[in-house]
């Protein structure tokens, strides 16, 4: 470090907080370009003896920016200063109870983190030579393996880098199956209780979606679906548990309808809480599943990092899987291979390794009977708050659930005007992560709580009383529940507008709302 830099770093520092940006008067995080000032930079590079080079001679003019890209000049006291401040603006899953439903958002060990970051994994191109990652290979072999263990299946691609990712890498085998058989078969039935990305896959993927209505007890209306199975149906689509949190207790009937008319079933892993170690999709008569490893093992879903969408299948399907995948030779070195009638890539490497890398440490720490456990207390922390809130927040369908239970605070809103909305936003101001509203979309005014097995029973008690005082809160200021969050950096803001005009400054938004002076 140079005297400069030291200097710099002190001058900088010294203001306190956001120390060269504007000052602001309220208490907003100033974005990184308020706080540029030409020049200052966050990196150092010594001077040396190299001598440069004119990028002319080896990447052709037509290739190179004419403008420099536009970026902040910052110290790196700055930049530090400015993510660790908004990184304390946000709620996170290792702040507190982040009960999300079907997006299972629990608390991740941090040894999947150690691990996923040690040097021999994260530093390693995809692009490495198999004789140079026989390691890594050998790994990717293994969840691949443990992984088809957990679903009953014969063999997976690790390759789809989402859920979504794996349903079109599903759909693509479900076509690329009946083709092989010389059949084309145009439709895929749904349940109208499915998450949204099942009808969009089945679309990309080139089918027609047939929709199916949920019966009484909230599960697959039997009548219906056979009445919808004919031979033009490529398969069907189900999540079970499915999204209200309900056991499909005719999954076994289902599979042989479907498969009497020559169907395949598709099974959305996304969420494998309830049943790890419990019950596996292959044993229920499924032939393709997708995981998302980004919500059961051990990676954090959403803030748009990375996932892994990995695709299992039964042993008819296995010819078509995407390639290359990892395969050991029989003098037990490993390598690449591509399955006979492969669908090709679905990502242009391997997939998200280090997610993959995340959820064997998960897989192993917990092994076999751990991961049973992590389905019974999953269940067991659902079912009590299910029973818990009824007083106030009576469940869609009145019985036992399994991983999540989607409660309706339709009765609330009639009679105090208070919404599911409502609810979700106050609860923040109690330190809770909000539900999932309105999903699934069948149910009115929808709170769907996932409270996921990491929770403790105190977690539990304190989200079930702010619940309950929110309840009382509505019958006598439902004003104060509108208007909520109050107390979070950022309060209530109308989404619908803040997706469709993004201003990121704060003079941009006084001038987009005519307060400029
Ligand atoms: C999250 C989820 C998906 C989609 O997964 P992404 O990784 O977000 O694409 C699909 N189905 C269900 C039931 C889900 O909960």
């Amino acid at each position: 470090m140079s005297e400069g830099m030291i200097e710099e770093t002190h001058k900088s520092a010294a203001g306190g907080r956001a120390s060269s940006a504007p000052l602001l008067g309220d208490d907003r995080e100033p974005t990184l370009f308020e706080f540029s000032v030409p020049g200052r930079t966050a990196y150092q590079l010594r001077t040396n003896e190299i001598p440069a080079i004119d990028i002319t001679e080896l990447l052709p003019v037509e290739h190179l920016r004419s403008e420099p890209v536009e970026l902040a000049d910052v110290s790196e006291r700055d930049l530090v200063a400015h993510f660790t401040r908004l990184s304390h603006r946000q709620f996170a899953v290792d702040l507190g109870a982040y009960p999300l439903g079907s997006c299972t958002m629990k608390y991740n060990p941090k040894i999947c983190d150690e691990v996923a970051g040690l040097p021999g994994l994260a530093d390693v191109h995809p692009g490495t030579p198999a004789a140079l990652v026989q390691g890594w290979l050998a790994l990717m072999l293994e969840t691949e393996h443990v992984l088809c263990e957990v679903t009953g299946m014969a063999a997976a691609t690790l390759q789809p880098a989402a859920g979504a990712a794996g349903e079109l890498t599903g759909l693509l085998l479900m076509g690329a199956y009946h083709e092989a058989r010389g059949e084309k078969r145009t439709r895929v039935i749904i349940p109208d209780s499915a998450h949204g990305t099942n009808p969009a896959s089945v679309t990309l993927g080139g089918f027609e979606v047939t929709t199916l209505p949920t019966d009484e007890r909230g599960l697959v209306d039997l009548e219906a679906l056979k009445a919808a199975l004919d031979g033009d149906v490529a398969g069907i689509m189900l999540t079970n548990p499915n999204t209200l949190g309900l056991f499909e207790e005719d999954i076994k009937e289902i599979a042989e309808a479907v498969h009497e008319v020559g169907g395949l079933l598709y099974y959305d892993g996304a969420n494998l809480n309830a049943i790890l170690g419990v019950i596996r999709p292959g044993d229920m008569g499924f032939d393709i599943v997708h995981m998302n490893l980004h919500k059961t093992f051990a990676t954090p879903h959403g803030g748009g990092g990375p996932g892994a969408g990995p695709v299992a299948v039964s042993e008819r399907l296995v010819p078509f899987l995407p390639g290359p995948k990892p395969v050991q030779h029989d003098d037990g070195t490993f390598g690449w291979m591509s399955p006979e009638h492969s669908i090709g890539r679905v990502h242009a490497w391997h997939g998200n390794t280090l997610v993959l890398a995340r959820a064997l440490t998960y897989l192993k720490i917990h092994g076999g009977d751990g991961l049973r456990r992590v389905a019974e207390r999953a269940v067991l922390n659902a079912n009590w708050l299910r029973v818990r809130l009824a007083e106030h927040y009576p469940a869609a369908y009145d019985k036992t659930c399994m991983h999540e239970v989607v409660v309706s605070a339709g009765a609330m809103k009639r009679k105090t005007g208070v919404k599911g909305l409502d609810v979700a936003k106050r609860l923040l101001e109690e330190g809770f992560h909000s539900p999932t509203v309105y999903f699934p979309l069948i149910v009115e005014e929808a709170l769907m709580f996932e409270p996921t097995e990491t929770e403790s029973l105190q977690t539990l008690e304190a989200l079930a009383d702010a619940l309950d005082r929110i309840a009382l809160e509505a019958e006598s200021d439902p004003d104060a529940l509108h208007a909520a969050p109050r107390t979070t950096p950022v309060r209530r803001v109308d989404e619908a507008r803040a997706a469709r005009m993004l201003i990121p400054t704060q003079d941009a938004r006084d001038e987009a709302l005519g307060l400029s002076t």
